[in-house]
């Protein structure tokens, strides 16, 4: 019943066209939108307004953007405001600090006003935990793939699939949250947790391997260029 209250996002971006585009997209869309244009009055403005996604332009003439994600996630009071980096090219390496630090996605300039829109409402979504719901331990199914955690076994139309203990891990690591990025980095982290003998490869391997076995639903899992990985979110979801 009533209204949804809006979706705030705040946007910090020092370069005016950029700043234009984002904030005359986002009200289009019906987010309420507030904008700073250096890192200072940007990470001021979140902490008073804590809305609910900042938009964060990671070259700032000032603060730059990974220290302003640093300072949000360190802090009890901002680190639940989801957070996407806005990067130009060159900056790939900045993007695998950023999803280190709590980041949540990143768009890459130039982008179009769709895949702004398509990526801000994944994450909004995935914040608000309306996104495929998927429970420790639960059977994940999209389309002709399917996952048991507590059998430790996945299918394709009804085949099983043979992983390794190893690739069993990381596809389950990705296929649980649809839509993450998940950087090499983090892959290895979670997979050394239990796996620390058996890793001995690449995560780029084993990845390549993964798909091989899934076959014609490879495309489940994207790559992320230069940044890591991402299981497909659903179509429209
Ligand atoms: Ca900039």
């Amino acid at each position: 019943m009533g209204v949804m209250a809006k979706n705030r996002i705040a946007i910090v971006e020092d370069e005016a066209d950029i700043r234009e585009i984002l904030e005359y997209t986002l009200t289009r869309e019906g987010f309420e939108v507030e904008v700073a244009t250096d890192g200072t009055s940007g990470l001021e403005m979140v902490r008073s307004s804590r809305p609910d996604l900042v938009l964060l332009d990671l070259m700032l003439p000032d603060i730059d953007g990974l220290e302003i994600c640093r300072l949000l996630k360190a802090d009890d009071q901002t680190n639940s405001i989801s957070i996407i980096m806005v990067t130009a090219k060159g900056e790939e390496s900045d993007i695998v600090l950023g999803l280190g630090i709590g980041a949540d996605d990143y768009i890459p300039k130039p982008f179009s006003r769709k895949e702004l829109v398509a990526r801000v409402r994944s994450v909004i979504r995935r914040a608000n935990g309306m996104a495929v719901m998927v429970k420790e331990g639960s059977v994940i199914e999209r389309g002709r793939f399917k996952i048991d955690p507590s059998r430790h076994k996945a299918w394709t139309n009804d085949i099983e699939i043979e992983l390794t203990a190893t690739e069993f891990r990381i596809l389950m690591l990705l296929a649980r949250h649809p839509g993450r990025i998940f950087s090499r980095s983090q892959i290895l982290a979670d997979a050394r947790g239990e796996l620390a003998a058996s890793f001995d490869r690449s995560v780029d391997a084993h990845v390549r391997t993964i798909r091989k076995k899934l076959g014609e639903e490879r495309n489940l899992i994207e790559t992320v260029r230069a940044v890591g990985y991402r299981f497909a979110e659903e179509e429209g979801g």
